[in-house]
């Protein structure tokens, strides 16, 4: 490819849009553009970026014995009404009627559609197991579409599901894309963490992520170095710390603390440590309302306490107005005595003596609170959210966090779709079965933004082999100089005849315009053509380093050739 043809529509500039380095990079190098919020298109060199990844994650999942098939984006109601996700999706899913008023969706994701179609189409239980695919354009419309192609409304989807008999079946299923998984993402050249992950709504006996460790991740995830656990924040199991408390039952007594209302400032009034105190959180749950506690210096994972509660939409917390009426006070001295809502509490406040928490009554706390004397709590369990420095759950050992990217998401479904659409098969003695299913996501465009998100410098993109839209590059400096036009020719016909996805900068532009383009849209090596090309020279060099080599052409074709064939 000749970049003279080729629409690559580089930019000086930072666009004002981009936040992130990956987005920036993206739009500077011409690779995409905004269309909308979270809604891009793909320019060339981002087009065959994607489908460099397609192409991994179609290799990797055909070699692992799953089918590819492609369902219509644009999709009847009537599947989703059936699992009842045409409500849980709720203002995510992307609505729209037909000129006839009827129901339709664009796809968010397609677990209703594939079993329809397996349960329309497969006709003895002698074709299970079996796997189907697609990489296919999916739709949601985010609250917060943000970061380029990391959270678009609109993004590439390849989505698998299993269907088994039973569930040792689906054990293997799974392993089956587990390890398949780990073969993509290790081809495209992303350092990844497999987390354990949370089953949230879908039900489902386990489900494990694939998270790239990045500071702009928007996934919590904890880790454990001397055990190997890891874990997303939702997920994450936490341990009760120990701490001590004054003995006995104390008194419970109010105190006046007029103006004190954050944690902070409890401490210093007080002038207890901050695990003395405990806060209570008002929020609604569908159309309820509930309060939850953890440790003054604790976090509520609502994630966890979704769950528990078993509500459709999201937690909300509750407005001002809200908490003033439940608490008959100004927000800040919430407390869960004489509080008419259920009371979620967690594990570690259960274990708490003697503490502190608000009255209900604008400026005032109580003070030597002790859990089912002076309140029962209507639930208790693990409802925080992991810290660094925690006890992990398997070991013991100090937790570590840090922010990821989740690239991909594997997930033992069980039957709640199957049996939602009545998928069964009729076993030899006749019986009828709920088939058995697992679903299998990779965000291919986000795995774009992950993969020059990890790989960039001040230049411009890092791109692996694998990935990058091009293997290698041809720069002649001075495309008037005939020497160099010649040679810089030379090499790129060899290249491209040695099979190597090659570009050649054949415009006629200043040297450091081209040695500018050239980092910034990260091809993984370089040849540059210049003065030395009269004596058959020219500079061979890695885009991850600042060096070059000086080299024969042969010798840097050579070179070139078994870089990209290594590294593919
Ligand atoms: P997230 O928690 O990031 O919203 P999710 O858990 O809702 O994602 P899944 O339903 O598991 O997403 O989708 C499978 C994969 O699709 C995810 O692992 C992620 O890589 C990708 N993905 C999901 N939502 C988006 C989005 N809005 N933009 C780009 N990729 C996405
Ligand atoms: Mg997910």
């Amino acid at each position: 490819m000749r970049m003279s043809k080729l629409l690559v529509p580089t930019l000086r500039e930072v666009p004002s849009e981009a936040e992130i380095t990956s987005h920036k990079l993206m739009l500077r190098a011409g690779y995409i553009r905004r269309m909308a919020a979270g809604i891009y298109s793909y320019l060339p060199l981002g087009l065959k970026m994607l489908r460099k990844i397609e192409n991994i994650v179609r290799e990797e999942m055909d070699r692992a014995g799953a089918q590819e098939l492609l369902m219509p984006a644009l999709l009847p109601a009537e599947a989703y009404q059936a699992s009842g996700r045409w409500e849980v999706f709720g203002p995510s899913m992307f609505k729209l009627k037909d000129r006839s008023d009827r129901d339709f969706c664009l796809g968010p994701t397609h677990e209703e559609l594939f079993t329809q179609t397996v349960k329309d189409e497969v006709r003895s239980y002698k074709e299970y197991p079996i796997t189907l695919y697609q990489i296919q354009t999916k739709y949601r419309d985010e609250a917060r579409p943000r970061f380029g192609l990391m959270r678009g409304r609109e993004f590439v989807m390849k989505d698998a599901y299993s269907f088994d008999k039973d569930a040792a079946g689906l054990d293997i299923s799974y392993k089956k894309m587990y390890d398949a998984y780990c073969r993509i993402f290790t081809r495209l050249g992303l350092d990844f963490t497999v987390v354990e992950a949370d089953s949230g709504a879908m039900g489902g006996s386990g489900s494990q992520e694939f998270m790239v460790k990045s500071p702009v991740g928007e996934d919590g995830i904890a880790y454990c170095d001397a055990c190997g656990y890891a874990a997303n924040y939702e997920k994450a199991e936490c341990v009760v710390e120990d701490k001590t408390y004054p003995d006995g039952e104390l008194v419970m007594e109010k105190v006046a603390t007029p103006d004190v209302h954050t944690i902070e400032e409890l401490v210093g009034f007080f002038g207890y440590e901050s695990y003395m105190f405990a806060k209570t959180i008002m929020y609604k749950a569908d159309d309820k309302y509930i309060a939850a506690m953890v440790r003054g210096d604790r976090e509520i994972n609502e994630v966890k306490l979704k769950n528990i509660v078993g509500c459709i939409d999201d937690l909300e917390l509750a407005d001002a107005g809200i908490v003033r009426e439940l608490t008959n006070a100004q927000v800040g001295f919430a407390g869960p005595v004489g509080l008419n809502i259920p009371v979620y509490v967690d594990n570690e406040v259960a274990k708490m003596r003697n503490f502190i928490i608000g009255a209900n009554e604008t400026g005032y706390h109580y003070k030597n609170v002790n859990i089912n004397r002076d309140f029962t709590p209507d639930y208790v369990g693990d409802i925080r959210v992991i810290e660094a420095g925690d006890k992990c759950p398997r070991c013991g050992a100090p937790i570590k966090t840090a922010q990821g990217i989740e690239v991909g998401h594997i997930f033992k479904l069980g039957t709640k779709y199957s049996e939602a659409l009545g998928l069964t098969f009729q076993d030899d003695s006749g019986n009828d079965n709920v088939v058995i299913m697992g679903c299998y996501g990779i965000g291919v465009s986000r795995c774009m933004s992950a993969a020059v998100e990890q790989g960039a410098d001040d230049n411009g993109m890092v791109l692996p082999v694998s990935v990058a839209p091009f293997e290698a590059m041809v720069v002649p400096v001075n495309v008037k100089d005939e020497p160099q036009k010649a040679l810089a020719e030379k090499i790129y016909e060899e290249l491209k005849a040695k099979g190597i996805d090659v570009i050649i900068d054949d415009r006629d532009e200043r040297a450091g315009v081209k040695f500018k383009d050239a980092d910034l849209i990260g091809i993984p090596v370089r040849i540059v053509v210049g003065k030395k090309a009269a004596d058959g020279v020219v500079e061979y060099r890695l885009r991850t380093e600042t060096k070059s080599e000086d080299l024969s052409a042969k010798e840097a074709v050579d070179k070139i050739f078994s870089f990209v064939t290594e590294n593919r």
